[in-house]
């Protein structure tokens, strides 16, 4: 299943995607719900971002290939991004005026299902999730790592637009060997695969899950592969990964 928010005639709506069609889902996209037998076609309803989080949840130094000389962590490794950063499939990412270098960082993210609190069994996470979709933890990072860096994240990983993710949540995923790609223009700049992560999506739900209650439509952005580029106004951005889809979004400078 694909589920997706989106509105049309002015509302906003949860449905599943079927084919090029999106079917009305009524009822709790969490619990018990069902989906109309009729679509409307996709190109008619702007995709909005599938759930609204509480809570965004990053986790750093992810993929062995991403640590670029630095000592692999002995531990999950985890940073808070604002619910204000969300974005949806179709909304700009917008450069902060004085932010200097903005990164886009392309990632599997793990949407949870059910309030999540004290898992401690690995094969006890998978109830808890929703599914993943695609993506994209932009990072500012003179604000994060440069001279001039802030003594938190805040700004750097939580400014508005730095957390676009989408198009649509897949409910059936297996998140322990994927493929994950991010093009800028066309070109591609990361490609890497899930088999390189330091700590699994299950190591990483147990680890949260022990100081703080994940609940239902909260997102865990698990990391990303390799170097990541730095973005520019105009670039079109895409993170796609392979069984979930393509989560594509225009740069833009603040007005
Ligand atoms: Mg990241």
């Amino acid at each position: 299943m694909k589920l997706v928010r989106y509105l049309s005639g002015g509302e906003a709506y949860y449905g599943a995607v079927v084919g090029d069609g999106v079917r009305r889902i009524t009822g709790d996209p969490f619990g018990k719900y069902t989906v109309a037998p009729t679509n409307q076609h996709i190109s008619q309803v702007k995709l909005l971002p599938p759930v609204i989080p509480s809570k965004i949840v990053g986790i750093a130094l992810n993929y062995r290939s991403h640590l670029a000389g630095r000592p692999e962590p002995t531990r999950v490794e985890a940073f808070l991004k604002g619910p204000n950063a969300l974005g949806g499939p179709e909304d700009f990412i917008v450069l902060p005026k004085d932010a200097g270098r903005v990164d886009a960082e392309g990632e599997l993210v793990a949407v949870i299902g059910r309030p999540c609190r004290n898992i401690t069994k690995r094969e006890d996470v998978w109830d808890y999730l929703m599914g993943f979709t695609c993506g994209n933890d932009v990072s500012a990072r003179e604000w994060q790592l440069g001279k001039d860096q802030d003594m938190q994240w805040w700004r750097a990983k939580s400014s508005d637009t730095f957390a676009p993710i989408g198009p649509w949540i897949v409910t059936e995923f297996d998140p322990s060997n994927a493929h994950i790609m991010t093009r800028i223009n066309g070109q591609v700049v990361q490609n890497g695969t899930t088999q390189d992560f330091i700590f699994t999506v299950p190591e990483i739900i147990m680890t949260l899950s022990r100081y703080m209650t994940l609940e239902p439509g909260d997102l865990v952005f698990t990391g990303t592969p390799g170097t990541t580029p730095a973005l520019n106004p105009g670039d079109e951005i895409e993170v796609e990964i392979p069984n979930i889809g393509v989560l594509r979004n225009t740069v833009k400078a603040a007005e």
